[in-house]
């Protein structure tokens, strides 16, 4: 009887996917994933390497990663010194996969910290967006000839949606004073971003996080604050927010907000899409730049995510101490 369930549950799913043979995409980061879902619909098979929340500078390939490389029919990548894990990953499945540059044709910027080196966060400029989305949709079109013109429909929509955000950042951050234009965060993502909407960008790491911050880093952005009179600086979803809760609290000003650079957000996050993620980056920018200290929105937000992390710590004490308890009755 055991083995006829068996029989019959294989049988099932094999008629379940029968039918279902779309072609299998792999984005190494969710920006990416999410992009290709946007142009490729219900009719491609996609998957990020990098999980929602999971750092792209510092990804350490999995097993998981091989296979799901080793079954793509097509990788879609960054590049610019992003995903320096990504040849080996290849190499290692042994996949067929044809991997395409989806920053193909955008401006790039030289990194300022790493010489001879290109900052790969292009995507923090819509227009790049644009760019990524036409990369995405040729190399679909090449993939499944068949589906051509839903794919082209799909690409043509994404791209309204995409100029209407570009207008919609650039409408929001000219409310902000040009003197006060100053974005301070954990690490140098933020430039394509700056170069597109005019702010001006200081961060602690330089383009990737692979690195210590120094002494000279915290001084140096110490000053930048001291001289701007800027009300707040900025974390991000993906990095220990410690330095820049220091750096705020030495110098007396707020933490504006979370923003999102190097992955979106998941379902329940305010950055669920790589749309909302820029959207929610500038109306976070705007809200914590035009701060003034009789607004106590922002630092309440604050003290509420302080309260969390109190909480956590008391409960961990009093599970340890519970344990501790059990053990000593035990022996
Ligand atoms: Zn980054």
């Amino acid at each position: 009887m055991k083995k006829l369930t068996l029989i019959l549950f294989f049988i099932s799913l094999n008629i379940l996917s029968f039918g279902q043979d779309k072609p299998k995409v792999v984005a190494t980061a969710t920006m990416i994933w999410d992009m290709a879902k946007a142009v490729g619909g219900d009719l491609i098979e996609v998957e990020s390497i990098v999980p929602i929340g999971g750092d792209p500078h510092l990804h350490e390939p999995t097993p998981r990663d091989a296979k799901l490389v080793a079954s793509a029919q097509l990788i879609l990548k960054n590049g610019l010194t992003f995903e320096g894990w990504l040849d080996e990953l290849i190499e290692n499945s042994g996949t067929e996969a044809k991997t395409i540059l989806v920053t193909k044709d955008v401006n790039p910027i030289k990194s300022l910290t790493y010489e001879n080196s290109a900052d790969p966060h292009a995507w923090m400029d819509v227009r790049n967006g644009m760019v990524y989305a036409k990369n995405i949709k040729d190399a679909l079109v090449e993939l499944a000839p068949a589906n051509k013109k839903e794919f082209e429909d799909n690409y043509q929509s994404y791209i309204k949606e995409l100029e209407a955000l570009d207008e919609y950042i650039i409408e929001q951050l000219n409310k902000i004073p040009k003197e006060k234009r100053i974005l301070i965060t954990s690490h140098d993502a933020f430039q394509y971003y700056g170069r597109r909407y005019g702010i001006q960008l200081e961060a602690i790491l330089g383009t990737s996080t692979d690195a210590e911050a120094q002494t000279s880093d915290i001084r140096r952005l110490n000053q930048v604050i001291r001289d701007s009179k800027v009300p707040a600086v900025f974390i991000e979803s993906t990095i220990n927010p410690k330095l820049l809760k220091q750096l705020a609290k030495d110098n007396d000003i707020v933490i504006g907000g979370e923003l999102y650079a190097d992955s979106i957000g998941d379902e329940d996050s305010p950055a669920p899409s790589y749309i909302e993620m820029l959207r929610h980056n500038t109306d976070t920018i705007v809200k914590g730049l035009l701060y003034e200290k009789t607004d106590d929105s922002i630092e309440k937000e604050n003290e509420e995510s302080t309260n969390y992390w109190l909480f956590g710590l008391l409960a961990v004490l009093f599970i340890g101490g519970f344990l501790i308890v059990v053990r000593r009755l035990n022996n």
